[in-house]
């Protein structure tokens, strides 16, 4: 079984000021896709569809009085809203393509505590596998046991690690806006060298890239999440969903350039 992240930057224009599809980087995705040829599950990122909301009302920070809880209340709403919007625009495209995507939506079924998931039952993920579909799963915003916050922001990058164990994962591939993971921000350091193999030995900088508004930590939270994976005895893969025949190549089991994580 595949896992397949699809990062919110290749899906959604991540530096916009309101939620905003890259239409043609969607239609081109779900058509790659649609070359699938084993189980998966595909899981992508918010993108524009779910930072804007989560750092406007600060979703996962600690809350201060009554009023910054009915503040947050409404940034939950509007921040799982949106994102299940992306889902939805996301699963159509995949429709229309042939694929059987199911979209399932994580604040549901999953609570996380101090940020990491503590509930998630992953049975119905199973049977849905079983039966032939694709599950489609999304970053989304979250209840936490954490009575300071609440609330938190559960990655994309955090639900692939989760899954990958629970579901025996044969292979996890992420696709992103970049080649993988370089030396340096490949978007500011032109200098930058694509790395083949990261480990937890692996030397890395890992600058925030300013115009974008990612609350999930960007490549340095992905890094962690797959870091842990790769402890688990789980390796995956970054690769760049930009380029086209990348998605292609890689859901139908054939190589692909970008950074293997073990
Ligand atoms: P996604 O939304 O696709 O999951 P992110 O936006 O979270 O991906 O992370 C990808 C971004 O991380 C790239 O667009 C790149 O600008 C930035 N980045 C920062 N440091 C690095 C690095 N060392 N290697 C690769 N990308 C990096």
């Amino acid at each position: 079984m595949i896992i397949l992240k699809i990062g919110g930057s290749a899906l959604t224009v991540k530096d916009a000021d309101k939620p905003t599809i890259d239409e043609v980087n969607l239609d081109r995705i779900a058509q790659e896709v649609s070359a699938y040829n084993e189980d998966m599950v595909i899981v992508h990122g918010a993108g524009s569809y779910g930072h804007i909301y989560a750092k406007k009302f600060g979703i996962g920070d600690v809350i201060g009085n009554v009023n910054d809880h009915l503040y947050k209340l409404e940034g939950l709403c509007r921040t799982q809203a949106s994102v299940q919007l992306l889902n939805y625009i996301v699963v159509e495209k995949l429709h229309e393509k042939g694929v059987p995507a199911i979209g399932i939506k994580p604040s549901s079924f999953i609570v996380t505590d101090n940020k990491r998931i503590a509930v998630c039952d992953t049975k119905i993920i199973k049977q849905y596998i079983d039966n032939g579909f694709v599950p489609v799963l999304y970053g989304d915003a979250v209840l936490d046991y954490n009575d300071y916050i609440k609330f938190a922001i559960l990655s994309g990058d955090q639900l692939i690690t989760y899954l990958a164990k629970d579901l025996k994962a044969d292979r996890v591939i992420l696709s992103s806006d970049v080649d993988g993971i370089y030396t340096d921000n490949p978007k500011t350091n032109p200098e930058a060298k694509l790395i083949d193999i990261v480990t937890k030995d692996t030397e890395l900088t890992l600058t925030e890239n300013e115009d974008q508004a990612d609350v999930t930590g960007g490549m340095g939270g992905k890094i962690k999440e797959l870091l842990q994976l790769a402890e688990e005895g789980i390796q995956s893969q970054i690769i760049n969903a930009e380029t086209p025949g990348n998605i292609k190549l890689a859901v139908s089991g054939q190589e692909v350039k970008g950074t293997i994580i073990k």
